[in-house]
């Protein structure tokens, strides 16, 4: 049977790989449409993710969704998953051991969804992708893998806990349309311009972007 993200979603639900499933109320598989362009990847379920089993629903879900609303999408339109899908008890950093269970899960769903960006939140989903860097060194840097971004960005937890980050989170994230576009442009050979009125400013600035 091919593998599919409803497959992934039911084994992970009874999934004991690690000593965090014994722990959980719900287990999070992960949420959003499989032809989805944009992944984010977050740490793992916090107390409100681990009661609903739907990741980033609490404070830093809304945060999320406030800074997804600021580059014109919604939570439906992108794929949020977790390096952990259990929730590691009073919100503990995960274990190297409960990390490398989980993995297979995760790589499986980014095979399915094949996204272009893959957007990092936090160190732990960092370093799956740029291993032995400092989130506050390469956050905002994109790292192009032949068709594919990975953007690494802060964990919204911790920019809600680090109000001075917060204008770098909104410039880091308006980087997520601009790779679209580059990948975009990448694929379909360059249109000639049509013409324009010379005062015709603003369809100028929109052809633009
Ligand atoms: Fe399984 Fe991952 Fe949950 Fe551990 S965290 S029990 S590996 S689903
Ligand atoms: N923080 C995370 O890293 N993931 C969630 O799903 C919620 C909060």
């Amino acid at each position: 049977m091919p593998d599919s993200l409803d497959k992934i979603a039911s084994e992970v639900r009874v999934c004991l790989r690690c000593p965090l499933g014994k722990e959980r109320t719900h287990a999070v598989p992960g949420e959003g449409p499989a032809n989805a362009r944009i992944m984010f990847i977050g740490e793992g379920p916090g107390y409100h993710e681990d009661t609903q089993g739907r990741p980033f629903v609490g404070a830093s879900g809304q945060y999320l969704e406030e800074l997804l609303a600021g580059i014109r999408l919604r939570r439906k339109d992108v794929f949020i998953a977790n390096v952990v899908k259990c929730r590691p008890p009073g919100n503990r950093d995960p274990e190297p051991v409960e990390l490398a269970a989980c993995r297979d899960y995760l790589d499986r769903q980014i095979a399915l969804i094949q996204p272009e960006v893959i957007v990092t939140l936090g160190r732990f989903s960092m370093q799956r992708y740029f291993p032995g860097q400092s989130i506050t060194r390469i956050h905002g840097q994109p790292k192009r893998v032949s068709d594919q971004y990975y953007l690494p960005l802060f964990h919204p937890a911790a920019v809600l806990r680090n109000p001075e980050w917060r204008q770098q989170m909104v410039s880091d994230f308006a980087l997520i349309p601009q790779l679209l576009a580059e990948l975009d442009a990448a694929k379909s050979p360059a249109q000639p311009e049509p013409a324009q009125d010379e005062d015709d400013e603003n369809y100028t600035q929109l052809s633009l972007f």
